[in-house]
């Protein structure tokens, strides 16, 4: 009776519809489902968690079983008296449960995984077919016909994860901090009511957010420059600098800084344009309104699809000379700008990001576009008169499949760099 009530903890609105109890498919898919019929088990999970590589059959008792793929098109879940029961064909014996409540799945398809971060490292990302795995320990394996399961056995009600004033990432909200826990709950990670995709102790101080708060009184310093050198993060640059590399962009006084979540370059474009969250922009999509005064004399520079509009004119470029990058284009636009007054420029690169994207975060070709970069940045920041900021949105990791990408809570996408030059 103890570990029946352990498991309506776990499962937590599941109720019965037709008299039977039904069999909620959990951990890492990205809806929860419910089986309402039975059915061999490998079509069962090939129609509602398609690539699912190990499963964990619960039963009402906390009883548990762990199978591998190899053994799935051996099991049957068939209904009976008033629940599920599972029978094995040649299988061990461990595999017949009777009142299944819930079957976890184990898949790498896209999962609300929580990614627990430390400073500049990343200590654990815990699926939550791994969160499931915490509530069990292991009472023995077995095998028949060269086949082998384990047998489970519930230890923990609810598996939860302390998170005192802890930075928290997640997706409708901006950073806060959490004194609390975070739960589990059947597919993903919760605190307060919102979904948790990371938890950040001992994070950079300084957040593309409060970067904003830097950008009004440099202006009274003099006329402002700030270069956005898209997806260059701490990761990038510490690489450079460990295989030999040697440019402007390496000597910066660059610190580490956090990205907005998710880190993509619409929401740390938007935290350091306004000090605000991207969730929150509603319908708006104007940046630095509240610092720039509509007759400022200044410019931003932008490639082919400018993402926002401000009170000085925002300026698209194309590849005007057709060589494969727009950056060049940007930088001899800027050039152009240098000797008209501004007292505001921003110019944004785009290209380390593109070929992150299409060669790979640490690509001899991303790294050639950093050099490149390089040279256009340092450039520009001779030859002003005044104070420079330069500052990236968000780094990039490796997508598995020959290029890079960003957007989740990865230390390597959260670190972004900023540093004042001059
Ligand atoms: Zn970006
Ligand atoms: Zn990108």
């Amino acid at each position: 009776m103890v570990r029946r009530i352990l498991f309506l903890a776990i499962l937590t609105g599941v109720l019965s519809l037709y008299g039977l109890p039904q069999i909620q498919i959990l951990g890492n898919v990205v809806k929860p489902y419910t089986l309402r019929e039975g059915g061999n088990l490998d079509s069962l999970l090939t129609q509602t968690a398609p690539g699912t590589a190990e499963a964990l059959l619960i039963a009402s008792d906390g009883t548990a079983v762990r199978l591998y793929r190899d053994t799935f098109a051996q099991i049957r879940i068939e209904p009976s008296n008033n629940g599920w029961e599972s029978r094995g064909d040649n299988l061990p014996p461990v595999c017949d449960l009777n009142n299944i409540v819930a079957i976890a799945v184990e898949r790498s398809n896209r999962i609300f995984a929580l990614r627990l971060l430390d400073g500049l490292e990343e200590t654990e990302v815990i699926t939550p077919y791994a969160a499931v795995m915490k509530q069990f320990a292991i009472e023995g394996t077995s095998s028949r016909n060269g086949k082998y399961v384990t047998k489970y056995k519930s230890v923990a009600s609810q598996w939860s994860i302390p998170a005192d004033s802890t930075l928290v990432l997640d997706y409708k909200r901006p950073e806060y901090s959490l004194t609390g826990n975070v739960r589990f709950d059947r597919i993903r990670f919760t605190a307060q009511g919102d979904t948790v995709v990371g938890l950040w102790k001992n994070p950079p101080a300084e957040s593309i957010y409060s970067l904003h708060g830097r950008i009004a009184p440099l202006m009274k310093e003099g006329p402002l420059l700030m270069i956005f050198v898209d997806s260059f993060g701490l990761r990038l640059r510490d690489h450079c600098k460990a295989t030999g590399e040697r440019f402007a962009l390496l000597d910066y006084p660059l610190q580490p800084m956090r990205a907005a979540y998710p880190p993509v370059t619409a929401a740390s474009y938007w935290a350091v344009g306004t000090g605000e969250s991207y969730y929150l922009r509603g319908d708006r999509t104007t940046i630095l309104s509240d610092i720039l005064p509509a007759n400022t004399n200044g410019i931003i520079l932008e490639d082919s699809r400018p993402l926002y509009q401000a009170p000085v004119p925002v300026v698209a470029n194309t590849d005007r000379n057709n060589n494969g990058t727009i950056d060049d284009d940007i930088y001899q636009a800027a050039r152009a700008e240098l000797d008209k007054g501004h007292q505001f420029m921003l110019v944004h690169f785009h290209s380390i990001d593109d070929a992150g994207h299409e060669f790979g975060p640490y690509s001899p070709e991303r790294l050639a576009r950093a050099r490149e970069v390089s040279g256009y940045v340092d450039d520009l920041v001779q030859r002003w008169n005044g104070p420079v900021i330069v500052f990236s949105d968000h780094g990039m990791h490796d997508d598995g499949r020959h290029g890079g990408t960003h957007g989740i809570s990865a230390i390597e996408d959260m670190l972004a760099l900023w540093g004042r030059i001059k």
